[in-house]
């Protein structure tokens, strides 16, 4: 830390008063100081720092506890900066996805050599995105270098949708907090290598895959989106390897016809310290008691963005030892970026009800 003690910056209007302006000016300077800030985007907060910076870089991993070979994406107020740091100009697929940005979508390009190892924990590629939250778009302009940044967490727990998820897990380990309310989309960006042929759907998120293939003809999903890893298998990103967006309590997803989904989390809830993420429509069946509300079985984008709100909520029930999560196996869409984050936080733990029968 490059300041005494944490600064929270509340941002009142989108970054367009001058009191805003004023904030985020104070957070862009403490970027260009070599300190480091959490912003919010449209995905997740971020915990940025200059990424040309490598001790600033490094106070990244320190206050996340986040393991050196699990590389950074870095952060720009626009696409047409890419160039400077990666190889955007000559990538023969960049031009049909420039549509996503700004937006939640990261492009994995070929990078050049001002960008330091430590981001991009010594590959030769480097990942680059271009939020479109105004606050975020503000700050980055503001500070005028690239903003290496990962989910503002401490490394393993669900990403922050919110600046009270970033200060209960940051507070004392960043030198600023910029507070602006809750993260729209809610999961992270989708990720496309755009160094392989053809490019490699490495994480699903906002941009879907079905939105990426309308775009770029064929996509590679990589086998780490919906299979675990085993050991001795090689991780195309390196951050795959890890565990993910988990709670305290171990993680269950349940699948089914819903009748049957209901009865068996109705006979758990009779029979276990246990939590329910489940559907609106599972709340009249169910006990009220330890229930988080996805929102309504059809709308998708409801579940992503209250999906690690609900998982980091279940660490403050005392003494709870299981977490059940009512799933769709739906797989279009964002819900392929939902059962994601889910397949990992619960360690691949999935109870299908209709193989049971
Ligand atoms: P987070 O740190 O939670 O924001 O997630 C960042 C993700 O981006 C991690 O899963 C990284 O593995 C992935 N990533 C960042 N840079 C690259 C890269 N150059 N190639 C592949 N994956 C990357
Ligand atoms: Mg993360």
């Amino acid at each position: 830390m490059i300041l005494e003690k944490t600064e929270i910056l509340e941002i009142t209007c989108d970054g367009k008063s001058d009191e805003d302006i004023k904030k985020l000016s104070f957070a862009a300077d403490v970027i260009r100081r070599g300190g480091t800030v959490c912003f919010p985007t449209e995905t997740v907060y971020g915990l940025g720092a200059n990424a040309l910076d490598e001790a600033a870089v490094g106070d990244i991993f320190k206050a996340k506890g986040r393991p050196q070979d699990n590389p950074l994406i870095i952060h720009l107020d626009c696409l047409e900066n890419a160039d400077k740091y990666c190889k955007a100009k000559e990538n023969v697929h960049l031009d049909a996805i420039s549509c996503f940005f700004p937006g939640p979508i990261t492009a994995v390009l070929e990078k050049r050599e001002n960008v330091p190892d430590v981001v991009t924990a010594k590959l030769k590629s480097v990942g680059v995105r271009v939020p479109v939250h105004p606050v975020a778009n503000a700050f980055l302009k503001l500070c005028g270098v690239p903003v290496a940044a990962p989910s503002a967490n401490i490394s393993g727990k669900p990403s922050p949708t919110d600046a009270r998820h970033v200060i209960e897990d940051l507070f004392g380990k960043v030198d600023v907090i910029i507070s602006a309310g809750r993260s729209d989309v809610g999961l992270e960006s989708t990720i496309v290598s755009l160094v392989t042929t053809p490019p490699t759907l490495l994480r699903p998120g906002g941009i879907s895959y079905e939105d990426l293939c309308e775009k770029l003809g064929e996509v590679a999903v990589s086998n780490a989106v919906l299979s675990e890893m085993k050991p001795g298998d090689t991780a195309s990103a390196p951050g795959m390897k890890y565990k993910h967006y988990a709670p305290k309590a171990s993680v269950f997803l349940v699948h089914g016809a819903e009748d049957d989904v209901v009865s068996f989390l109705s006979h758990k809830q009779k029979n276990e310290n246990c939590a329910i993420i489940g559907f609106s429509e599972d709340k009249d069946l169910l006990c009220k008691k330890n229930f988080f509300d996805l929102g309504s079985i059809d709308n998708p984008s409801e579940h992503a963005h209250r999906v690690f709100a609900h998982l980091r909520a279940t660490d403050a029930i005392e003494g709870l030892e299981k977490v059940y999560v009512h799933i769709t196996g739906d797989k279009s869409g964002i819900n392929l970026a939902v059962f994601n984050r889910l397949l990992k936080a619960s360690a691949y733990h999935v109870i299908d009800l209709t193989e049971e029968k």
